[in-house]
């Protein structure tokens, strides 16, 4: 099933900062590439890099020549858009053909348009993906994967030119939801980390000595030595991972928790520093910025340098 997945055609919709990375992988593990995006400028990017790259002038086409189409699409607005609207891929792509989200939104939006897909016989995988940018460029992200089981092993080795980690995590909106509730935790352990440090910094404690004691505490955590590290304490706010995305996915925590009627103590709080994080402008930042909040009110600089 492997070999055979890996000699399909694959259309590939939304070549941003993650997709044409994403697609690149995959052509150069010689897969035939059906490419859409609605700025012609990534689509240039694509094929000056690989001119045995197909591309595609709407969505229908994209969906009536592939055999499997993935979407990596900004918003559940616009996936909803490109997929169930009255142009969108559903009413192009043939009969036990393979949808595969790996964008990150709702999982109840992942559950209704899944459902759609059923009922015209398109099969629907919801992949989204953890990690950043660059494990996009070097196809080591992590997918979390919705869907019938045997769906997902279908792909797994188309998966697996963009990703090191496949994890199977239940059926459609699963994906989704572990990584909604992976970003959360994420977003709650950096903004305790910020909060820990600059109150340790304003009491005359040194960086260093916190950061050596935390490794052998309950309080270590895997941000202290690379996102903080490389980031924040270097006083680097380039992305990494952008403010505007983890308030968009902790938004999405939130939505999920209301259905759920889970209350988010923390989550809520996080969700409110990072939007005002966005309204200071700082949104493309790296989420690391979260220590800047605390640092303007307190007067205090977190930096090794
Ligand atoms: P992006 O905004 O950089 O790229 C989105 C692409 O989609 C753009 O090229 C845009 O032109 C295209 N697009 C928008 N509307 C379209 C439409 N109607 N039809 C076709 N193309 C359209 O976003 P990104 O950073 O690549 O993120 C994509 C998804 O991956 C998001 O859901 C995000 O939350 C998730 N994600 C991002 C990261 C990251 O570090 N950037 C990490 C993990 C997951």
């Amino acid at each position: 099933m492997g070999v055979t997945a890996l000699m399909q055609t694959i259309g590939f919709v939304g070549l941003g900062t993650m997709g044409l990375p994403m697609a690149k992988n995959i052509l150069k593990s010689h897969q035939q590439l059906v490419a859409y995006d609605v700025n012609i400028e990534r689509l240039r990017m694509l094929q000056n890099e690989f001119e045995e790259v197909q591309v595609a002038s709407s969505l229908s086409e994209v969906a009536s020549r592939s055999d499997v189409v993935i979407t990596m699409l900004p918003t559940p607005q616009i996936v909803s858009k490109v997929v169930s609207g009255e142009d969108g891929i559903l009413n192009a792509m043939s009969h036990g053909s393979v949808w595969i989200d790996m964008s990150t939104i709702a999982p109840l939006v992942t559950q209704e348009l899944s459902r759609q897909a059923r009922e015209h016989g398109i099969r629907p995988v919801d992949a989204p993906v953890g990690r950043t940018s660059k494990h996009a460029e070097t196809g080591t992200l992590v997918v979390m994967a919705g869907g019938e089981e045997a769906v997902v092993e279908e792909v797994r080795p188309l998966l697996h030119t963009m990703a090191e980690h496949i994890f199977y995590c239940g059926l459609s909106g699963m994906g989704q939801s572990m990584k909604v509730v992976n970003n959360l935790l994420a977003a709650v352990i950096l903004a305790a980390d910020a909060e820990a440090l600059v109150l340790g910094v304003k009491s005359g404690l040194n960086l260093k000595t916190m950061l050596n004691i935390f490794k052998k505490t309950g309080a270590y955590n895997a941000y202290l030595d690379t996102g903080l590290k490389e980031k924040a304490f270097q006083r680097d706010f380039t992305p990494g991972f952008m403010v505007a995305l983890a308030e968009k996915d902790v938004g999405l925590a939130s939505g999920m928790a209301e259905h759920l009627k889970v209350p988010l103590f923390y989550g809520s709080l996080v969700r409110q520093q990072l939007t005002t994080l966005v309204a200071q402008g700082k949104g493309e930042e790296d989420i690391s910025a979260l220590v800047t909040l605390l640092e303007q009110i307190t007067d205090v600089l977190i930096s090794t340098n």
